[in-house]
């Protein structure tokens, strides 16, 4: 790991300060992922701006909207009677992530900026144009089993890691952002890019930007969500594929829906033909499948994970009957 000098600002004036004045530092919350890509030389910063001290652990109501600040940790956000009482689906996509360490002192902000798993990213004499633009990407003819089919570009089809981003677009949370002058807000299904020609830049936000908290709208009335991962092993290990969804229901008709994928795409992915196919549907499994189906189309598979496609559809169809069949809010 190369030296980096290292500041712990009192508030979020402090740290913008700090982020302006040194051009390659960046911030640090949990560390359990920028620590481990340090270590590894694929992050260099020169300066390390540690938010812990920043008052941005807290998680409240504010204008009937649910607050989660940036630094509360997955546990706590897990644990939190709000959460389960109204956003179980959050609660459940943070449970499936990490280990309960990780999850101790992993943060809400942090999560969301975690950088991909690819082994290609991770490992620096490998060219990859994410982490080294212009490099090249050694994917493309290497091992995919765990990259994605939707949203790829031929510069980059890693997918993106996080279960909690999955979640926060099935319940259409809003990122809070800090700016250099003012506060703005963006959908998070607007928040993560598709690699497109620039992989390296995954969000919209802005270098000298720093993640405030999300924030949630009330459920509605009839509203039941599940989230449903596969992965390798039952604990510790990312997602192969994921479903969220939220339905909201009346009686046995789909009212609403909200359907997001992890581990198929480079992105968190919002499947808004799924969402058509189910609005106005009866919950039942003929027009699950037309869903899941729609929600797939137009997936690019490489050579070792075609398997991803079936089982993204199956994951999305048992979560849409478990979802169906659960407890309905109000
Ligand atoms: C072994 C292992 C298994 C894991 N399994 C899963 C899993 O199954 N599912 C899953 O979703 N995750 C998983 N994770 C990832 C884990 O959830 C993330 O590492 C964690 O959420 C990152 O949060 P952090 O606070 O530690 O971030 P940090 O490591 O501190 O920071 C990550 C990035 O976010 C930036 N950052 C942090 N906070 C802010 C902010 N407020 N504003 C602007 N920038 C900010 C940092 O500069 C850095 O670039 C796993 C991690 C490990 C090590
Ligand atoms: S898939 Fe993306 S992250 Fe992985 S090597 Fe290619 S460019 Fe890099």
């Amino acid at each position: 790991m190369q030296a980096f000098k290292y500041f712990q600002p009192k508030d979020v004036q402090g740290a913008m300060d700090l982020m302006r004045a040194h051009e390659k530092a960046m911030f640090i919350a949990g560390g359990t992922n920028l620590l481990d890509l340090m270590k590894l030389h694929v992050a260099e910063p020169e300066v390390l701006i540690d938010i812990n001290a920043l008052p941005l652990r807290t998680m409240q109501m504010r204008n009937k909207r649910f607050f989660i600040g940036a630094l509360a940790l997955n546990s706590d956000v897990a644990q939190n009677e709000t959460v389960q009482r109204n956003y179980p689906l959050l609660a459940e996509a943070l449970l499936a992530g990490a280990s309960p360490q990780l999850r101790n002192m992993a943060t809400v902000g942090g999560n969301l900026l975690q950088k991909t798993r690819c082994v290609y990213f991770n490992d620096p004499t490998f060219a990859c144009n994410k982490r080294n633009p212009g490099s090249g990407c050694s994917a493309l003819e290497g091992w995919t089993r765990q990259h994605a089919v939707l949203g790829t570009s031929p510069h980059c089809i890693a997918t993106h890691p996080s279960d909690m981003a999955v979640a926060l677009n099935a319940l259409d949370g809003e990122v809070v952002i800090q700016g250099p002058t003012q506060e703005r807000r963006i959908p998070i299904r607007s928040f993560h890019l598709e690699p497109g020609d620039t992989p390296q830049k995954e969000t919209v936000l802005n270098r000298d930007e720093l993640i405030l908290g999300v924030e949630l709208a009330e459920p509605l009335k009839g509203q039941t969500s599940r989230y449903v991962k596969v992965r390798d092993r039952s604990s510790y290990a990312f997602a192969l594929v994921s479903a969220a969804t939220v339905l909201v229901m009346d009686g046995s008709t789909i009212r609403e829906s909200r359907v997001a994928l992890g581990g198929v795409a480079t992105r968190p992915w919002p499947a808004s033909s799924a969402e058509a196919i189910l609005k106005g549907g009866r919950a039942e499994d003929a027009v699950f499948q037309k869903a899941a189906d729609a929600a797939m189309q137009g997936a690019v598979p490489r050579k070792m994970n075609a398997f991803k496609i079936d089982l993204a559809k199956r994951a999305l169809r048992r979560a849409l009957q478990e979802a169906s069949s659960g407890q309905r809010w109000g």
